[in-house]
Parts: structure tokens; C-alpha cells; sequence
């Protein structure tokens, strides 16, 4: 029989690599892992944590506006501290950084620092080293995709917004996804003059309708200029900063050009293709429900082959490997009710299916929805609203799909989203008593379906 250094070779130490590691070692597994960059990968460094730390930092231009209702009288007008606040940040991710090391340490993984690359099946070589391991596991992310258009050497991408500088005034993002609208809406909030431009005729493809279009005006009246149906042409550094070109001939000038136009598999130079392993869409590797590849010793997990590429979603991936491995082999991931956030401003939360999806897959649907002004901002002066939205099957009554977009949308839905796996019906929810006075009481009091 075959002797190996390792039963498992982790490559990639971000979210799901991490943690199929360090719940593999636990199991009594002799594990390793490599990474070539800073552990935690995209959530850690260029993506989640960083970028709820700034949308925080956002959130006081708002409270300082909402301060004044209150009866709070502020010696001066607050100043902001870009620099401070990308100092902080930065000690807060060594800090993570330096936790990811010592669980990784502490759970038995031998951490390998450098760019891995797959030898055969079983091998892996690492700045000349090699490791051989009864199975490999492929967790190495995504990167950003910027789209081949004259001057895009001009434009950033996500990894580099966390340290811009100096701070720009005028900041123009391309995209309408996740990331396009929380930067938008976290440097608008910052102080800069922000305008989005997206390709089609809404923001957040995939998400429901009403909350396209509600979040939309939102941004807009928070100040983003959101412009839809429009594409960037070209990009070429002017006199006053950088020039943007649309596909109709007008231009936008700009200090920073932010291209969020969407994420690949980070599957390249990894050696993938020599070993046999079968790439499907957009290079992602292809897995079956174990998140096996097609060369049988080798899995992958998270947004290498993007599924969901969500933080949480490779966690729980990495432990289908695990259990696969060094377990029972029972575990399955469930990809209905996902819920998730964006965290803009207000922050959309949502889970299960949009309206259009819940008609196409069950047929007649129930739909209710609400918008208000929140208690909040009855003082505040804001003119922010909240929207809620239930889609509910009429056949069975069970709630299929919820969205809100408001403020701690995601803290909201995160709790509904254990009712909605459950089955939860609207008429539990019904009977549910609210919290009074919060914005999620609405979600368990809306009684009136809305026509049609
Ligand atoms: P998305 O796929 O969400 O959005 C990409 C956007 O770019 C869309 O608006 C798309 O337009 C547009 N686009 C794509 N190609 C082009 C092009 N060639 N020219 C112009 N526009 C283009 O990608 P993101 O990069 O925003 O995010 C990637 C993933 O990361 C998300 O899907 C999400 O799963 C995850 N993520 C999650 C977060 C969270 O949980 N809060 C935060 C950030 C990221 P169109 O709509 O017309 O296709």
C-alpha cells in the first residue's frame, strides 16, 4: 500500500481551506496546508470583514446626520480620517490573520508557505518541495474579472479599495452586483461623489424586483448617482484625473475607477488541467455532491468551483469534505434557502426564492409586502424607507421566499432564515407575536396580499 506524507493536502488557505484543515486535524488526520499570500483569503483580507468594517465607518455619516433630531449638538462638523481608518483596519486583519495561523497550529495542520502546484494525483510541489498526500483539496478562491476594454490598466479592482490613496473625491464604480453596490454605497457614505453604472436596466441581477428597484432609489437618494443601461467603452488618464468613456459617447471623469464586473475561479497555474482534473463553467472545477473533482483523490471546495461564493457556504462545504473523508460520509450541502446579505446602505436581506422564481417553480404564490418609515426616522430627518416582502406558496401556505431592504436587514433575515428551513407557513408566521417597536415585527403582521 501506498505511504503518504499527509492523508490531506489543503491548498489555499482562505475560508473553506481553513476549515476543512483544521476539522480534518481534529479528526486525527495528518494534514497540511499552503498558502502563498495572507491567511483568511478574500473574506479575511480583500472582501467580508474588511468591507463590513468600512460600511460601520459609513454608518456614522449617517448617525451624525440622524444626531441632530435627537437633540445632539456637535461641537464641530465631524472630519473623516482615511488614513486612521485604513491603519485600523489594517491591525484588525494582521490580528485575524495571526488567529487563522495559530487554530491552524493549534488543531496539528502544518502550514507550507508558498505557491502549491499539483505534481500528479497525489503530489504536490511548493517552490521546489514536495508533498504527497492521500487526497488533495482545492480551496484557492476567485479574483476579480475585469472585461478587455481600452484602458483598464487605469481601473482597480475590490482587492485594491481597501487602501486607496489618497481618499477619492470622485469615485466611479462599473457593476451592478454585490460588490459594485456596497462600494458605491460605503464610499458615498464616506464623503465621496459616487456615480454606478450598470449594464443592464436594474442593479443586483437575481435578487426580487421590488428590492432592485427599491434599493436602486434608496442609493439614489442617499446620494449615489445610479445609472442604468449604460457600459464603460474605454477608460484614458486626463488632466483632471481619469476619463471615462460610455458605449454612447458621453464621459465621466473620475479620481478612481472601480471595476466590480464579477469574480473567476482561481484556477489557474495550479497544474489542474496536466492532472486530469475537469474544469466546467468559467474555469470553475467541477464537483459532485461531495465536492469530488473528477480525478478522484482531488476535492474542491468554495469559489473555486462557485456554486454559491459565499464565506459561510464554503465553510459548510469544507465540511461535507471532511465528513466525506474522515467521517460518517452522511453530510450533504442544501443550496435551497441560502440566506444572504448586501451590505449596502440600506442593507438588503434575503432568503429563498424572488417572486418571479417562487411563479416559475410552484406555481400560484401569495405576495405581501410593506414599506415604511422606520420609528427611527420619524426624528432623524432621513427620508430612508424600508421595504419587506413575503412570497408564500398558495398550495401548501409555506413561506418561499423573504426579502427586506432596510436597515440590519442581514441581522433580521438571518433569524427568519431558521424558520424558512423548517417549512415555516405564513400562518406560523402569523402567529408569531412580534417584538414591538422594531422593523421585523412587520414581517410576522402583514396580512393583506397584494393583488394578483
Ligand atoms: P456579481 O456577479 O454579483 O455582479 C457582477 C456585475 O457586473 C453585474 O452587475 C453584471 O451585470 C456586471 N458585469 C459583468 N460583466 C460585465 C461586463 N463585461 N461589463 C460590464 N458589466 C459587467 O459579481 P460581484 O463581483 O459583485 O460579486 C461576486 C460574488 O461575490 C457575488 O455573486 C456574491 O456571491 C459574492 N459576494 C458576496 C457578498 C456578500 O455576501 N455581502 C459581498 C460581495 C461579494 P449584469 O447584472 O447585467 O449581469
Amino acid at each position: 500500500m501506498a505511504t503518504f506524507d499527509f492523508d490531506l493536502f489543503v491548498i489555499g488557505g482562505g475560508s473553506g481551506g481553513v476549515r476543512a484543515a483544521r476539522m480534518a486535524a481534529q479528526r486525527g488526520a495528518r494534514v497540511a496546508l499552503a498558502e502563498a499570500g495572507a491567511l483568511g483569503g478574500t473574506c479575511v483580507n480583500v472582501g467580508c470583514i474588511p468591507k463590513k468594517l468600512y460600511s460601520y465607518a459609513a454608518g456614522y455619516a449617517e448617525s451624525f446626520e440622524e444626531a441632530a433630531g435627537y437633540g445632539w449638538r456637535l461641537p464641530q462638523a465631524p472630519r473623516f480620517d482615511w488614513a486612521h481608518l485604513k491603519a485600523q483596519r489594517a491591525r484588525e486583519i494582521a490580528r485575524l490573520n495571526g488567529a487563522y495561523a495559530a487554530l491552524l497550529k493549534n488543531s496539528g495542520v502544518q502550514l507550507v508557505t508558498g505557491w502549491a502546484q499539483l505534481a500528479d494525483p497525489h503530489t504536490v510541489t511548493v517552490d521546489g518541495r514536495r508533498y504527497t498526500a492521500k487526497n488533495l483539496l482545492v480551496a484557492t478562491g476567485g479574483t476579480p474579472f475585469v472585461p478587455e476594454i481600452p484602458g483598464r490598466e487605469h481601473a482597480v479592482t475590490s482587492d485594491d479599495m481597501f487602501d486607496l490613496d489618497p481618499f477619492p473625491k470622485r469615485l466611479l464604480v462599473v457593476g451592478g452586483g454585490y460588490i459594485a453596490c456596497e462600494f458605491a454605497s460605503i464610499f458615498n457614505g464616506l464623503g465621496a461623489r459616487v456615480t454606478q453604472l450598470q449594464r443592464s436596466a436594474h442593479l443586483l441581477t437575481g435578487f426580487d424586483d421590488d428590492v432592485r428597484q427599491f434599493l436602486a432609489h434608496e442609493m439614489g437618494k442617499a446620494g449615489v448617482d445610479v445609472r442604468l443601461n449604460v457600459e464603460a467603452a474605454s477608460i484614458a488618464r486626463g488632466a483632471d484625473g481619469l476619463v471615462v468613456t460610455l458605449a454612447r459617447g458621453q464621459q465621466v471623469e473620475a479620481d478612481t475607477v472601480l471595476f466590480a464586473t464579477g469574480r473567476v475561479p482561481n484556477t489557474r497555474e495550479l497544474g489542474l488541467e496536466a492532472v486530469g482534473v475537469a474544469l466546467g463553467e468559467h474555469g470553475a472545477i467541477a464537483v459532485d455532491a461531495d465536492y469530488r473533482s473528477s480525478v478522484p483523490s482531488i476535492y474542491a471546495v468554495g469559489d473555486v468551483c462557485t456554486r454559491v461564493p459565499l464565506t459561510p457556504v464554503a465553510l459548510a462545504e469544507a465540511m461535507v469534505v471532511v465528513d466525506a473523508l474522515f467521517g460518517e460520509g452522511r453530510r450533504r450541502l442544501d443550496y435551497e434557502y441560502i440566506p444572504t446579505a448586501v451590505f449596502t446602505h440600506p442593507n438588503i436581506g434575503t432568503c429563498g426564492y424572488t417572486e418571479t422564481d417562487a411563479r416559475a417553480k410552484f406555481g400560484e404564490v401569495t405576495v405581501f409586502s410593506s414599506e415604511f418609515k422606520s420609528l427611527r426616522h420619524t426624528l432623524s430627518g432621513r427620508s430612508e424607507r424600508t421595504f419587506m416582502k413575503l412570497v408564500v406558496e398558495k398550495a401548501t401556505d409555506r413561506v418561499v421566499g423573504l426579502h427586506m431592504v432596510g436597515a440590519e436587514a442581514g441581522e433580521i433575515v438571518q433569524g427568519f432564515a431558521v424558520a424558512m428551513r423548517a417549512g415555516a407557513t405564513k400562518a406560523i408566521f402569523d402567529g408569531t407575536v412580534g417584538i414591538h417597536p422594531t422593523a421585523a415585527e412587520e414581517f410576522v403582521t402583514m396580512r393583506e396580499p397584494m393583488p394578483g
